[in-house]
């Protein structure tokens, strides 16, 4: 399948891909398409960079548009379970940017920020919701979504949902949906909890599987730097200055060891932004958007904040610390070499660091 428009998608979502500049389908759209218009559940193993959320956003955009049904009063036709808020945000665009043209409504839902317009949003029910759990469950329980007319249910970054912690109000979540359902299982790796989720909710699933699990993208250049801790600052700072360093991801272990990497760019007048969970939406948000557009060369992020960042160009991504993690350091990297282009990955190994290594 070598282009979109085999799909048969309606017209409004070809033209919305004309715009964003999609040609060609990735390895998992390919995939998994043409199931997903059948109205087969799917288990995707596959990581963020693959082009999964249009493997799902699209065919579900789709079935929207050509089954148009009534929604009332705090009622949802499509439930997109992602871990965290900015992954929310980010599917939240890019329904925004394929749906442009369709006229449907739609809104998004994470803790953080209060839960006032996140309640009026559902007031009148929208076709497509995306949220994170804890939130969601939390306005559930309170009576501000209702599930009734549910179609479609995707379960985006499942391994991440255990990591996190979520996996309970996930299943909680998942116990209040219809049975009759569509369901989409996402996730980077297969660990047995979730392996065993993926038996109990999917019915007869498809299974696209498009990046072996643990495995790296190979257009990513990766070294590693035998590096003292007390070095580390230096290091980085002469790799930022080079000139190929045009955008730049660090992660760092801790928050605290975050906010020490800026304090440090800074005194060195390169300037940087911390992402973490001290920080406030807003704060979060800002940071990535000055970074985004260029403002600033340098994001610094943990682990859990970084979850799913899609930066285009992201040309460096540095792991400080070297992560506790194999799933981890594959879901960092990651972030660089996006849709098809180059990246470099470097991780920093202070002696102490080898076993991890
Ligand atoms: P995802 O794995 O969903 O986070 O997507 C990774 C990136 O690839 C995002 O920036 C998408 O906008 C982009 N993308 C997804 N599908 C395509 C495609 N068929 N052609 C070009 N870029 C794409």
């Amino acid at each position: 399948m070598s282009n979109f428009k085999s799909f048969e998608f309606s017209p409004a979502i070809n033209q919305a891909l004309t715009e964003k500049g999609y040609t060609t389908p990735t390895p998992i759209q390919t995939a998994a398409i043409p199931h997903l218009l059948n109205g087969r559940d799917l288990l995707g193993i596959a990581q963020t960079g693959t082009g999964k959320t249009a493997a799902f956003a699209l065919p579900i955009l789709d079935k929207l548009t050509k089954e148009k049904k009534a929604i009332s009063y705090r009622e949802v036709r499509v439930l997109i379970l992602t871990p965290t808020r900015e992954l929310a945000s980010q599917i939240n665009d890019n329904i925004i940017a394929y749906g442009k043209n369709l006229g449907l409504k739609h809104a998004v839902i994470f803790g953080g920020v209060g839960s006032f317009q996140q309640i009026k949003a559902m007031a009148k029910g929208v076709d497509i919701l995306v949220a994170t759990p804890g939130r969601l469950l939390d306005l559930t329980n309170q009576g501000h979504i209702r599930y009734n007319k549910l179609d479609v249910f995707v379960l985006d970054e499942a391994d991440r949902m255990l990591d996190m912690g979520f996996i309970n109000d996930v299943k909680a979540i998942i116990r209040k949906l219809p049975q009759q359902r569509q369901t989409l299982l996402f996730s980077a790796t297969m660990p047995d909890d979730i392996a065993m989720l993926a038996t109990t909710i999917l019915k007869n699933p498809v299974k696209v599987e498009v990046t072996p699990v643990s495995s790296t993208v190979e257009k990513i250049n990766q070294t590693i730097a035998m590096v003292k801790r007390a070095q580390k600052p230096q290091l980085l700072k002469s790799i930022l200055q080079g000139p190929e360093a045009t955008s730049v991801l660090v992660f760092s272990r801790t928050k605290h060891g975050a906010n020490h990497i800026v304090k440090y760019l800074d005194q060195s007048a390169i300037s940087s932004a911390a992402i973490h969970g001290n920080k406030s939406q807003s704060a979060r948000e800002m940071a990535l958007q000055k970074f985004r557009s260029g403002k600033i060369k340098v994001l610094i992020a943990t682990d859990i904040a970084a979850r799913g960042i899609d930066i285009p160009g992201i040309s460096h991504v540095i792991n400080y610390d070297i992560p506790d993690h194999p799933e981890s350091y594959v879901h960092r990297i990651g972030r660089t070499a996006r849709a098809g282009r180059e990246g470099i990955a470097i991780s920093f190994c202070d002696p102490s660091e080898q076993e991890q290594l």
